[in-house]
Formats: structure tokens, sequence, C-alpha cells
């Protein structure tokens, strides 16, 4: 189910011409609607579920829509909380009930890999 992009929560990310979720989306599917001054989904068919925008934006303000076999309609999975403890997912049931689950980050910090010189041959025919 695509992202839901709450407008009493987003504000846009201020004057910031391309906010957080905008540019983390690998779909180019979300756009800052400068009209509005909030971020929407161009086309909402295009979402890949990724989740990606819903993790960085900065006030919490993207949502998941439940699929429909899961909580019928109006369940939506809603993200409190991202850092390096892990990540608290709210669970909002269409019934009210409200549910919280923390998953363990994955956090890997890579070095940057030795720089080895090309090849240099000595010019003997190999
Ligand atoms: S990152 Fe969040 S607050 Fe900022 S524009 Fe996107 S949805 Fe709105
Ligand atoms: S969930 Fe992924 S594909 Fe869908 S709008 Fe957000 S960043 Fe783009």
């Amino acid at each position: 189910m695509p992202a839901v992009i709450d407008w009493k929560a987003c504000d846009g990310c201020g004057a910031s011409p391309e906010p957080p979720c905008v540019r983390v989306c690998p779909g180019d599917v979300v756009v800052k609607d400068f009209a509005r001054g909030r971020s929407r989904l161009r086309e909402p068919g295009e979402c890949w579920d990724c989740y990606a925008c819903v993790k960085v934006c900065p006030r919490n303000a993207i949502q998941v829509a439940l699929p429909y076999a899961l909580a019928r309609r109006n369940g939506y999975l809603h993200l409190v909380e991202h850092s390096d403890r892990g990540v608290v997912w709210e669970i909002r049931w269409p019934d009210g009930t409200v549910q919280r689950v923390r998953r363990p980050a994955h956090v890997e910090t890579f070095e940057e890999p030795e720089r080895v010189a090309p090849d240099v041959y000595s010019g003997d025919g190999i």
C-alpha cells in the first residue's frame, strides 16, 4: 500500500525546494506541492512501499496504509522513532487500538576502500 502524507503534520520542510522525502524517493514519486507548501505523492500507484520517505521525514508525517486483507480500511503503520537503538513502529488499527513494535537497527559503517594503483606493466609483452 502506498505511503500517505498527513498534511496536518507535513510543513513542507519550510522553504526547502527539495525536502528529504522528495530527495530519498527512488521512484521520484514524492513531489513538493509549492502552492500548498506540502509534499504529496505524484502518483500513489507508483509507490514501491520501500518506506524510505517514512523514515527520513523529520516530522513523522508520512505513514503507510496497511493492506486491506490485514486491516480492512483505515489501518496505518506510523513511524514513532528512528535512531541507532532501532525503529519503533506504531500500528493504528481501524478499531482505534494502537500497538507499538520496536525493531533493532542494523547500523553498519564502511571504511573508505583502499585505493589501489592501476597495474603497471613492464612492457615485456604480457
Ligand atoms: S519530509 Fe516530511 S515534513 Fe518534510 S516535506 Fe516531506 S512529508 Fe513534509
Ligand atoms: S514508500 Fe518509497 S517509493 Fe513510496 S513514496 Fe515513499 S520513498 Fe517513494
